[in-house]
Formats: structure tokens, C-alpha cells, sequence
């Protein structure tokens, strides 16, 4: 059993194709797709006079004019691990995306789960100590429970495929005594508009510390990508109002430095 935290990498994103310079910026294709909003060009033709100054200039005036459709044309994927299963389903809950997630059917965790702690719990002896006591009690009963439904599946079965698709249906009862604590593995996929809003929500000081965490690291990770189009992504506070009210944090969220720096 391991201590684990939150690691984002970015696995792909959209690349344009056919450029006059080879250029591979995606922020190209948010170009081209707004440019023939306004203009007469031909689709082959979309990329012509589009080389990196001509497409910043377009990819800020789509944003400042909140036309959002073309950067649904970008999309990046991201492996995340390290993340609990109560992040993984906050960060599910975000539909307009697509997901593949580590199965806890298929996968067999008897040898051990690996887990999130908490800096809160973590920090806290007494807590910390019951924490990790009640992670190992856990171990030990999802074992138990395989291991008897293993027992009651295989009794008199001798054929090994039968045995190990029998295991598979003892673990996919057993999982449900895993914790949520129980760390995680998934892909994600998102269109930059979905992201911005993503990042509206989950930049936010109050959001959770955990999925607070995976969105400011895909934050930084856009930035290098697609610097234009995510230039004032984060929590809503952070380049405008907090939307908030009563529930406000009181505490404005800092831009990240890349964001800064393209300002200056
Ligand atoms: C601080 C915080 C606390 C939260 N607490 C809770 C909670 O207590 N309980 C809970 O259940 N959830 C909670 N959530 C989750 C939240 O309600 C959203 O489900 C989640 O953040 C996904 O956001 P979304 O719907 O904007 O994203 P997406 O599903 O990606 O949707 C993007 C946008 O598309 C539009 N859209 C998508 N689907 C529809 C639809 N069916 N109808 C109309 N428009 C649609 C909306 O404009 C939406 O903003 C919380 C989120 C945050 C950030």
C-alpha cells in the first residue's frame, strides 16, 4: 500500500494539418474555424495569411467577443494518476468530455490498493494514525471477501479460464468495501471550451483541494500548448467578480505566471 498524489501529463492534443508554414499550433485550427465565420474563404484556403501573429490576433478577438464555438475545435487528453475515486467522479461529473477509467472490476487489487491521504488527516497525528489503520483494515477485509466469494465461485471447478472469469466476478462485488480513498487512474479528454469551464469551477478556491489540484496542473499544462486561448482561463475572480456571494472565499486566486507574463 502506497501514499499517492495527483499527477496530470498530457497524452495528445489537436494539431492542424496542411499548414502553409507546418505549423502544428492548435490554436490555428481555433483560427481557421472562426476566420470562416467572417470571410468568404474557401476551407483550403482557411490557413492562408494564418501564421502565429495574424492567429493570436484572431484567437483575442474571438475571446474578447465570447465566441466560443471555434475552440470546441481543440481538444487535449490528459492521463491523470494518483487521484482518489472522489475526485474521479467530481471530475466525471463534468459531461461534455469522454473518460477511461482504471477498472476496479478488471483490475485486481488484492495484493494492494494504493490511496490518497488528505493533507488535513495527514497533519493531524491522531487522525493520520486511524486513517492508516482503517486503510490496511480495509485491505484486509476486501481480501477477505474475494477470497470467500472466490471459495463459494470455484468449488469443484477445475478449468482455469472458468477460474480466473470467476475471480472477475468475485472482485466485482468485493470493490464495493474499497474506500474512496482508493486511488485511481483515468484519461480524459476535453474540448478547450469544456475546459474553460472546468477551469472555472475547479480553479476555484471552492472547489476541493484534490480536483483543485489536477485542474491548476492542466492549467499549466494548456498554457504551453494554447497560451491565447486559455490566457484568462482559472477561477472566475482571478481576471473578473467572484460570482459567489455569501459563499465567496473572500481571496482572490492568483493568475498563473505564464498568464502574467503574456500580459506584461
Ligand atoms: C464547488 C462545487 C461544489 C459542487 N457541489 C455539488 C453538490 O453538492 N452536488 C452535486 O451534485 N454536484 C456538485 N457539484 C458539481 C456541479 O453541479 C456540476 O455537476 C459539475 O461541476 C460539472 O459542471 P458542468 O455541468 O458545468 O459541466 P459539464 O457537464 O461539462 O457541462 C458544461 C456546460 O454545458 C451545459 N450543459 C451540460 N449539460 C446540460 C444539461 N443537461 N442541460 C443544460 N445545460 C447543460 C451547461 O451550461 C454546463 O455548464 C459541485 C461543483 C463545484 C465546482
Amino acid at each position: 500500500m502506497e501514499e499517492k498524489s495527483a499527477k496530470v501529463y498530457l497524452l495528445a492534443h489537436t494539431m492542424p494539418v496542411n499548414t502553409i508554414d507546418g505549423s502544428k499550433n492548435p490554436e490555428r485550427v481555433v483560427a481557421a474555424a472562426g476566420k470562416l465565420c467572417y470571410s468568404k474563404s474557401d476551407v483550403m484556403n482557411l490557413y492562408n495569411g494564418l501564421d502565429d501573429e495574424a492567429t493570436e490576433k484572431f484567437v483575442n478577438m474571438l475571446s474578447s467577443m465570447g465566441h466560443q464555438s471555434p475552440i470546441e475545435h481543440i481538444s487535449f487528453t490528459f492521463g491523470i494518476e494518483g487521484i482518489s475515486r472522489t475526485c474521479s467522479h467530481q471530475i466525471v461529473r463534468h459531461r461534455i468530455a469522454s473518460y477511461s477509467q482504471q477498472s476496479q472490476r478488471y483490475v485486481d487489487l488484492q495484493n494492494s490498493f494504493n490511496y490518497i491521504i488528505p493533507e488535513a488527516i495527514k497533519n493531524n497525528e491522531k487522525a493520520k494514525l486511524l486513517y492508516e489503520k482503517s486503510m490496511l483494515a480495509d485491505m484486509d477485509v476486501y481480501k477477505e471477501i474475494t477470497q470467500a466469494l472466490i471459495d463459494e465461485y470455484t468449488q469443484g471447478i477445475t478449468d482455469k479460464k472458468e477460474i480466473s472469469k470467476l475471480i472477475k466476478k468475485a472482485l466485482e462485488d468485493s470493490r464495493f468495501a474499497l474506500p474512496n480513498a482508493c486511488e485511481t487512474k483515468i484519461i480524459v479528454t476535453m474540448n478547450a471550451r469544456t475546459l474553460l469551464n472546468f477551469f472555472k469551477e475547479r480553479c476555484c478556491n471552492r472547489a476541493q483541494w484534490e480536483i483543485r489540484d489536477v485542474a491548476n496542473q492542466m492549467l499549466d499544462i494548456v498554457l504551453d500548448v494554447a497560451p491565447n486561448v486559455f490566457a484568462n482561463a482559472g477561477a472566475p475572480c482571478t481576471f473578473g467578480k467572484c460570482p459567489e456571494g455569501q459563499m465567496s472565499c473572500g481571496k482572490r486566486v492568483e493568475p498563473k505566471i505564464k498568464q502574467i507574463i503574456r500580459r506584461k
